[in-house]
């Protein structure tokens, strides 16, 4: 038996079936794949895909996850998933994490568009 790497978003799958091949080209079919897909580009530090699938509306210029080195990201748990229709669905999930050796909680609603086939992660608020 060899062990075989866990994804990050705790689908309990290899992360080879789960978040890589978003990571490495392939749309991701829903709202919720692209949302755990996004998590786990957080985990790994994937700032090229994290920007990618950001909405061209809300798209910030560059990201710093390097500068953010100290955030290390636990668990996510997704709470709920809403299809609004075939071009907007939302997603609430509880993001762990843990920041100078503080353990903290993301709680968010987000909403994402889906463009030319593709999912984008268009804002996040507080569901609370
Ligand atoms: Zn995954």
């Amino acid at each position: 038996m060899h062990t075989v790497k866990l994804c990050p978003c705790e689908s309990k799958k290899p992360y080879s079936v789960c978040c890589e091949p978003y990571h490495n080209g392939i749309a991701a079919p829903t709202a919720e794949a692209l949302m755990r897909s996004r998590y786990t580009a957080f985990a790994l530090g994937l700032e090229e895909y994290l920007l990618q699938t950001w909405h061209p509306e809300t798209r910030p210029s560059t990201l710093n996850l390097a500068e953010d080195a100290a955030t290390k990201w636990l668990g996510l748990q997704v709470k709920n998933t809403a299809n609004i229709s075939e071009k907007k669905a939302t997603v609430e999930f509880v993001a762990r994490y843990k920041i100078a050796g503080k353990a903290e909680r993301l709680h968010e609603l987000s909403e994402f568009e889906r463009i030319e086939g593709r999912w984008y992660y268009l804002v996040g608020s507080d569901p609370r």
